[in-house]
């Protein structure tokens, strides 16, 4: 079981946090079902589906774009300090790319393929704080794997439970090649995903010099954005009370980074959007 061993190795460690206090979970079971470069594949050509398609529809905003300039360079910014959360990331092949669209959502697919469509910075006015800790936040979803491992949960449930033990670390995913490319394009994450993208995603981007506390604002515009959205767009990453309490409860962990990131002290940081600095007590 040679390449079950090599999966098993690729398989980031779990997450601990500056405190030592957050930890994630193995879920090596169910991603294990799907090889990472297999997924990556698919991802791919799913990509250049899409970019495809945006091209033959004229929607897909050219480099000279100043909005394509400004995406690239804030995900570009981010992307050293995403390398460390997944073995293979330093081998991914990096794209990122903007749609001209009403929709206000992102994707990053796994291995790093980037879609933003411009109706999430237009309509949503979102700024450079904020389209960071969006990107990061994409970004954590695809270096933690959470599309392999949902994947994986659902092969596990076709194959049946009762069959589970003979399968693992069998990766027979590619003898059935199921259409994956749609699910790719609007997976569905569990509450405990969306926490760990917004742990990890938060680490990447404050550490890249953008303002943590642009994640509430931003998750508060999207949310009011998909409760006023009447024109098909839908909204995959679950936002509520408990998301936006965990966001603030790991501000104090955030705040360092994002000094240090700008070269500046906790206390010379200004004030953003009515929330303080969020300072550690005893400090
Ligand atoms: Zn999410």
């Amino acid at each position: 079981m040679s390449a079950h061993a090599q999966d098993e190795k690729s398989v980031p460690a779990p997450y601990t946090a500056p405190n030592n206090q957050i930890r994630f979970g193995n879920t090596a079971l169910f991603r294990n079902l799907i090889p990472p470069a297999t997924l990556e594949a698919q991802s791919a050509q799913e990509y250049a589906q899409v970019i495809h398609d945006a091209q033959r529809d004229k929607t897909l905003l050219p480099d000279t774009n100043p909005l394509v300039k400004r995406v690239r360079d804030i995900a570009n910014h981010e992307i050293p300090f995403a390398l460390k959360w997944n073995d293979r990331a330093k081998n991914w092949k990096w794209e990122i790319n903007v749609i001209k669209s009403s929709d206000e959502r992102m994707v990053c697919l796994p291995g790093g393929k980037i879609i933003v469509y411009s109706g999430l910075i237009d309509r949503l006015h979102l700024n450079d704080n904020e389209i960071g800790m969006m990107i990061g936040h994409d970004i954590a979803h695809a270096l933690r794997e959470h599309a392999r491992e949902r994947l994986g949960r659902q092969q596990a449930a076709q194959l049946g439970a009762g069959s589970m033990p003979q399968y693992l670390g069998l990766s027979n995913y590619g003898s059935q090649q199921p259409d994956i490319g749609d699910q790719l394009m609007s997976m569905r994450y569990s509450p405990a995903d969306e926490t760990e993208a917004d742990v990890i995603g938060s680490e990447i981007a404050s550490r890249a010099g953008y303002d943590p506390r642009a994640a509430v604002t931003l998750w508060n515009k999207i949310d009011t954005g998909t409760r006023r959205s009447d024109d098909g767009f839908i909204w995959l990453h679950p936002y509520g009370p408990d998301r936006r309490q965990d966001l603030l409860k790991r501000m104090p962990d955030m705040m360092p980074l994002y000094a240090k990131a700008v070269g500046k002290t906790i206390d010379q940081l200004p004030n953003y959007a009515g929330l303080g600095r969020f300072k550690k007590s005893g400090r």
